[in-house]
């Protein structure tokens, strides 16, 4: 990223204008998409994120008193804190993301008896819950400002760690680490390698531009009511699966025994329990495919994904099955729902020349189906979060 991007020049007006001063930097983080690995997070297994060209922009400015000051694009008004005063109960709304970080980085051994205050505008070309986690852009920008600003030295896994405890406790959803190891350890055109129990990672070339593929992503725009439920039986599954195998997790559980699962479960878990296994190979052999033959080669991975989650795991929708069928059919080298399900997006590696007709496609199928409009649009992995200014 250039230090004269479109979205750094505005946030520094956008700052100027609201708080009357010049900010000290800028610095910003991209939101991500999931390759593949999905329902493994919290079954300790594998997952392959990447940070995608599509960031949240901070522009921060000091104070020499305890203030903390935020204000975003995104609603109107300035939300304001003495530093004396974080604490989760008192974060509310979207203020919860910034404000929560700084908190959790006290919990992190900032000593924040002894920073000052600061200012933060936000801006962002992220869309917000599109499933490509706007909210890890949000708390990893202000993670790395803060980070530098306070000379705290903490290193980017921590700062992960700082995002998901902001997200958990300030904000109060229960998410795992992925969006934040994406969107602080990705590189341009390469994928975040995590593994969920011992929370390693590796970043692993990801070839896309070489080989002229482009990942498209397919927001069906439907969420559905059920989801939350439909999220917390998937997950209670996963676990009466292990507690019957005598695992600690999943994660523990090899394809090789599937066969002996198959024994001891009942159908509908014995299915649940196959996608995750199933899914924590596919992850692995994704990479390793990547490695070995280049990224061409991932496509039926990525359809074997879909499909796990669309007959095992029953968690995709009419609309993402369409999505993924129509893209497939139309030059796609390998789609898949990605994210939690029961709506959202579906992506789709198709070859650079192809998109249009991609898109033409769903959007015809979609028309055809009698499904509401479908946003489409191409990302490609970029680097994590950074000072740009
Ligand atoms: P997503 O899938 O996009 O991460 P979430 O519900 O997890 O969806 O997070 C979206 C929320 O994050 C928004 O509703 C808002 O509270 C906050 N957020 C994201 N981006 C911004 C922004 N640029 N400015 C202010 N708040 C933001
Ligand atoms: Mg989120």
């Amino acid at each position: 990223m250039t230090t004269s991007t479109p979205l750094g020049t505005a946030v520094r007006a956008d700052f100027e204008r609201t708080f009357s001063h010049q900010p000290i930097g800028i610095w910003s983080a991209p939101g991500r998409v999931n390759l593949i690995g999905e329902h493994t997070d919290y079954n300790d297994g594998f997952v392959f994120p990447f940070a995608i060209n599509r960031r949240t922009v901070i522009a921060l400015g000091e104070r020499d008193d305890r203030l903390v000051r935020v204000s975003s694009s995104f609603s109107d008004g300035v939300v304001e804190i003495s530093l004396d005063d974080l604490s989760p109960e008192n974060l509310h709304g979207w203020s919860a993301y910034p404000l929560g970080v700084a908190w959790a980085l006290g919990q992190f051994g900032a000593n924040l008896a002894r920073v000052t205050g600061f200012e933060i505008y936000i801006d962002s070309d992220v869309p917000v819950g599109a499933g490509l986690s706007s909210s890890a852009a949000i708390e990893s920008a202000v993670a790395v400002a803060l980070n530098d600003v306070w000379g705290l030295d903490l290193d980017r896994r921590t700062l992960a760690k700082v995002g998901q405890l902001a997200e958990n406790r300030a904000v109060g959803a229960p998410t795992g680490i992925m969006d934040q190891s994406a969107s602080l350890l990705g590189q341009a055109d390469a994928g975040v390698f995590l593994d969920c129990r011992s929370l390693e990672s590796e970043v692993i070339p990801l070839g896309f531009d070489e080989a002229g593929l482009e990942l498209l992503i397919i927001d069906t725009k439907v969420s559905h009511s059920h989801a939350t439920g439909g999220y917390a039986s998937r997950r209670a599954s996963c676990e009466a699966g292990a507690a019957a195998l005598g695992t600690e997790s999943l994660r523990d559980v090899s394809v090789a025994d599937l066969d002996r699962a198959a024994e001891l479960l009942d159908d509908e878990t014995f299915r649940r329990v196959r996608h995750v296994v199933t899914e924590n190979q596919r992850v692995l052999d994704t990479v390793r495919t990547l490695r070995e033959q280049g990224p061409t080669a991932i496509g039926a991975l990525l359809y074997a994904s879909h499909e796990s989650m669309r007959d095992d795991f029953e968690i995709s929708v009419a609309e993402l099955d369409l999505a993924v069928e129509t893209a497939l059919s139309v030059g796609a080298i390998g789609a898949r729902m990605t994210g939690g399900g029961f709506g959202g997006a579906a992506i789709a590696l198709t070859p650079h020349a192809l998109i249009p007709a991609v898109e033409t496609a769903v959007i015809a199928a979609f028309a055809a189906a009698g499904f509401g409009i479908p946003d489409l649009f191409v990302v490609r992995a970029a680097d994590g979060a950074m000072r740009n200014e």
